[in-house]
């Protein structure tokens, strides 16, 4: 509710979101497009609880997440919400099972190691439990991280751009587990995201522009109109 965020630079202070207002239902699939500096990422990242807003409101499940204490609003976060990033983000340390055990652990979930092989069977990789990130595809390495995302079952999966560093072949198997985790473990998908194919699959697609969103119209999901939505730079294919 009317959030805003700003930030202070060198040339003064930077209003990156000027007072947004959205409501996602429990289940939904949305969709944030818009143009490279518009906003997106740094929404989902209040969104998430991994950034507070200057002002407004973030109600998650009936709870107003930016008066949250720090430790609140991590205990909340290891409840409820996870997060996708488009450069997977996983521990490189760690090999494909131990690196989906982990929010498991921390959150002291019985049997993280059998329900982190289960989600890897969920999403295709159970002939790599034991392979180390380096060791992995884009595609793979994307999919470890939605396992790792889902093991907690969180209410919602925040996604930036999930599908930005692989190609079309990956990025349908990336979208179809998303979906199926959707559909299956009713979890609210909001995705930010330049691939219209993936914002098509979404119940809902939302345009963001100059810290402004509003509902996006069918121009802007036409594949015929893609400067409206591209990002500057053309996506880096991972494999
Ligand atoms: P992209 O599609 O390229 O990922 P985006 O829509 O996700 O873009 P944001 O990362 O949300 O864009 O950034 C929005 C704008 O706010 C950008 O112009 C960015 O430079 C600016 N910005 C974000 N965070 C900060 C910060 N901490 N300090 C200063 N400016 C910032
Ligand atoms: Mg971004």
């Amino acid at each position: 509710k009317n959030l805003v965020k700003s930030v202070a630079t060198q040339e003064g202070e930077l209003t990156i979101l000027n007072g947004i207002n959205m409501d996602v239902k429990h289940g939904e699939s949305i969709a944030i497009l818009g143009p490279s500096g518009s906003g997106k990422s740094t929404l989902l990242g209040l969104l998430a609880a991994l950034d507070s807003p200057s002002s407004g409101e973030i109600i998650l499940d009936g709870i107003a997440i930016q008066n949250l204490d720090e430790e609140k609003k991590a205990a909340m976060r290891k409840q409820k919400v996870s997060f996708i990033f488009q450069s997977f983000m996983l521990v490189d340390t760690l090999n494909a099972l131990e690196n989906v055990m982990l929010p498991a652990e921390l959150a002291g979930i019985s049997k993280a190691k059998e329900k982190a092989k289960a989600m890897l069977e969920r999403v295709g990789l159970s002939h790599r439990l034991n392979h180390f990130p380096n060791q992995l595809s884009g595609g793979e390495q994307q999919r470890v991280a939605i396992a790792r995302a889902f093991i907690c079952e969180p209410k919602v999966l925040f996604a930036d751009e999930p599908t930005g560093n692989l190609d079309a072949a990956n990025s349908k198997k990336v979208a179809d587990m998303l979906f199926e985790l959707n559909r299956e473990s009713s979890t609210t998908l909001v995705l930010v995201t330049h691939d219209l194919v993936l914002a098509k699959r979404c119940e809902r697609q939302l345009l963001m522009d100059s810290g402004e969103l509003s509902e996006a119209r069918k121009k802007h999901l036409d594949a015929t109109q893609p400067s409206v939505v591209k990002a500057d730079s053309e996506p880096v294919k991972a494999e």
